[in-house]
């Protein structure tokens, strides 16, 4: 897929207030500094569309742009952040939950981690909650230019080992660097691919 144009939409913090064309819309989400901003501006080829908050947890909103004027990239909070307030956090909660239980056209959430660390037990949680909704969702493993290309496999592969604790199979994934563009064809070609299926249905 070529990125033709990408525009910022809206920012909000409410399900109800997200844009309401019947487009097919894509999340991403994950601990805050897993390289979420840099991953979306990689894919869509602009420097800043998402910006990289000065200090992460702060911006709490549900960012919605448009890519090609049919589909929805939303760049949603990273989580995990320590210094946030307990009530914060709850609001957090709140409104992520009410997004991923209420957005009709959401057609999948892309979550992020980090290729260099272990299973990170908020990210299991995260996946075992997206689970127990019924809400698909992919793994993308970012920042794969920080290993060399046989210690990824090898992150992946201990990935995989722990998610088939919990699951019956790993979940589609992708291995991504923004550094060096790593995964952009693929992940938009099969971001395309959905589209297709969604404007089919
Ligand atoms: P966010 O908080 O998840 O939006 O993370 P950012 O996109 O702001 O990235 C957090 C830090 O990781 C920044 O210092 C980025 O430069 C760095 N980073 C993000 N993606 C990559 C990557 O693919 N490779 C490398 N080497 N560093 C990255």
């Amino acid at each position: 897929m070529e990125v033709k144009s990408a525009e910022f939409v809206m920012s909000n913090s409410a399900v109800d207030k997200c844009p309401n064309q019947p487009l097919p819309e894509y999340a991403f989400i994950g601990r805050s500094n897993v390289g979420k901003s840099s991953l979306i501006n990689m894919l869509v080829q602009r420097k800043s569309l998402a910006k990289t908050s000065g200090r992460p947890g702060k911006t709490q909103l549900i960012n919605h742009f448009v890519i090609n004027k049919n589909w929805f990239l939303v760049d949603l909070p990273g989580y995990g952040y320590a210094r946030v307030s307990k009530k914060s956090k709850k609001t957090f909660q709140k409104f992520i939950t009410e997004y991923f239980e209420k957005r009709k056209q959401l057609v999948l959430a892309f979550v992020l981690v980090d290729i260099r660390h272990e299973p990170q037990p908020i990210d299991l949680e995260f996946m075992a909650y997206l689970g127990n909704q019924q809400i698909p969702f992919h793994i993308i493993f970012t920042k794969a230019d920080k290993l060399k290309p046989k210690a990824c496999l090898l992150a992946v592969e201990k990935y995989r080992e722990k998610m088939l604790e919990f699951w019956e199979e790993m979940p589609q994934h992708f291995v991504t660097s923004s550094a060096h563009s790593t995964g952009r064809e693929e992940l938009l070609q099969y971001i395309a691919q959905l589209n297709e299926d969604f404007h089919q249905d």
